[in-house]
């Protein structure tokens, strides 16, 4: 088939056993392209080849790799609006966030590039005289990474800058809905002159392909992200084969917004981080907190904003928001809808929109007189919807925001420095906001979340180093 895209394996592109069309959620009926489906022996052929490489890619020295992801970082921005182009077409985010998704992936390699050449090691005097004690940090090994569908450049890019900075090699599969922008990252990282087996790709089925990374022996350690029944069963396969795992999984992220917050800065912090890129961020603010005295005009505000959103396909200019990534979500955030009204919430919003093209355009949703109680206060939805839940004090959102399973990010509408700094030290979150989205971090420090959210080392910045390298202790007696 001419169109078809290929995986890419020990430097060359090769055929799965199968082929998995890709269509644009904004318009079923443009076909984007066919791309091979993967088998367990790929994931073989791809592992043994990466361990068969690392000898040579490791004698290489930092600087190499340093150079390497320069060059994929400078191929990557030339490219940005090509890639950006695929990744709205194939995951619905509105064309402007997709083009700056990839430049994030780009800044990303950059930022690696420079922290392969700061490998950190400790030199510690040892108790015995006449003797020297290092502590280095090696590369693991070959990694696995496995990736979701919701930032289909930037997440592969924190996963595999680092492997790569620090001299691991890489087996990459992206999620089923979207190797489109997968396929374009992998065509640079190998045209920019990464040494065969170094970065594989092996695209398909999280059920074929990422199950036979995970139970793979020579596949040393997983990243993850996704969702949480997949965490757990990775976990434990992970365990099995003694792997080292992280996991960056779900959210049910609070906002609150106290009486004292700027009104404007409220719903503008709501607005984004709840219904932007069509809500489907792991960091999206999925419950706000709101105290009586602001809630009514809050609420008033935001869904006069909320309605105002202009909802159409991804490339369309005046899109504000993209359609829902595919047909079974839309069905899972429509079943959401109507699951909060069953459990007594108004809602305001939510309906599937008929677009000028054939695609899984919904309005966004807000849940007003929502408790923390119901359930879709305590399970992640991943579309764009929003409870609505109102509290006395200070102490009783706090209170509601800490109860969840999960702990990825929270944020406070406040012009209180008291209630700020009581909320960064006491709310349970991996990633804390203080008058901005819950949504939206920097590239260059730590992503990740406390309790059901995440599991292992950080992602991003500097903490990377944690995942990607082991640490070896050196003794050295001169005599
Ligand atoms: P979502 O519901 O958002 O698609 P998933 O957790 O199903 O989240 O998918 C995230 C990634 O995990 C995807 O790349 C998917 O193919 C992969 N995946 C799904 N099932 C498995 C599995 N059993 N083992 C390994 N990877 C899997």
């Amino acid at each position: 088939m001419q169109d078809a895209h290929l995986n890419l394996i020990d430097g060359m592109w090769l055929p799965g056993d199968h082929l998995i069309q890709n269509r644009n959620p904004s318009d079923q009926s443009d076909l984007i392209g066919h791309y091979a489906a993967g088998t367990a022996s790929d994931v073989d052929r791809a592992a043994q080849a990466a361990s068969a490489a690392l000898p040579d890619w490791q004698a290489k020295g930092p600087l190499a790799r340093a150079e390497l992801l320069d060059r994929i970082a400078r191929r990557i921005d030339e490219e940005a609006a090509v890639i950006g182009r695929m990744l709205a077409r194939e995951e619905g985010k509105i064309l402007p966030e997709a083009i700056a998704e990839v430049r994030r992936a780009a800044q990303v390699f950059r930022f690696f590039a420079g922290e392969a050449l700061r490998l950190p090691g400790e030199a510690i005097a040892s108790v015995r005289p006449g003797v020297d004690v290092e502590v280095m940090r090696e590369a693991v090994g070959v990694v696995g990474l496995i990736t979701p569908w919701n930032f289909p450049a930037a997440i592969p890019a924190w996963k595999i800058a680092p492997a790569l900075a620090y001299g691991n090699a890489v087996v990459l599969k992206p999620a089923e809905l979207v190797p489109g922008t997968a396929h374009l990252l992998a065509r640079i990282i190998h045209e920019e002159g990464c040494p065969p087996g170094i970065f594989n790709l092996v695209m398909g089925p999280g059920s074929v392909v990422g199950q036979a990374m995970v139970e793979h022996p020579l596949i040393v350690a997983i990243s993850f992200t996704g969702s949480v029944p997949t965490g757990r069963a990775i976990a434990r396969a992970a365990a099995l084969g003694m792997k080292r795992v992280q996991l960056e999984m779900g959210g049910k992220n609070p906002m609150v917004v106290m009486d004292d917050a700027d009104l404007d800065t409220a719903v503008a912090a709501c607005l984004n981080g709840a219904f932007f890129s069509t809500g489907q961020r792991c960091t999206a603010s999925s419950r706000l907190i709101v105290q009586s005295g602001i809630h009514d005009a809050f609420v008033e505000r935001l869904t006069k904003e909320m309605l105002a959103l202009r909802v159409g396909p991804a490339l369309a200019e005046d899109s504000q928001i993209g359609p829902v990534v595919s047909v079974a979500q839309l069905q899972v955030n429509l079943d959401y809808v109507a699951l909060a009204r069953t459990e007594g919430c108004e809602v305001i919003g939510g309906e599937r929109l008929n677009g000028p093209t054939d695609g899984f355009f919904q309005r966004p949703a807000l849940f007003l007189n929502a408790s923390n109680r119901m359930r879709i206060s305590r399970e992640e939805i991943f579309g764009p919807c929003a409870a609505v839940i109102r509290v006395g004090d200070f102490d009783e959102a706090l209170e509601v925001a800490n109860d969840s399973e999960f702990g990825l990010s929270a944020g406070i509408c406040t012009n209180s420095l008291t209630y700020a700094r009581a909320f960064r030290h006491r709310v349970r979150a991996g990633m804390v906001m203080v008058n901005l989205p819950t949504a939206g971090v920097d590239f260059h420090v730590p992503f990740g979340g406390t309790k059901g959210s995440s599991f292992g080392p950080r992602e991003q910045g500097r903490h990377a180093v944690e995942f990607y390298t082991t640490v070896k202790t050196a003794y050295c007696f001169a005599g």
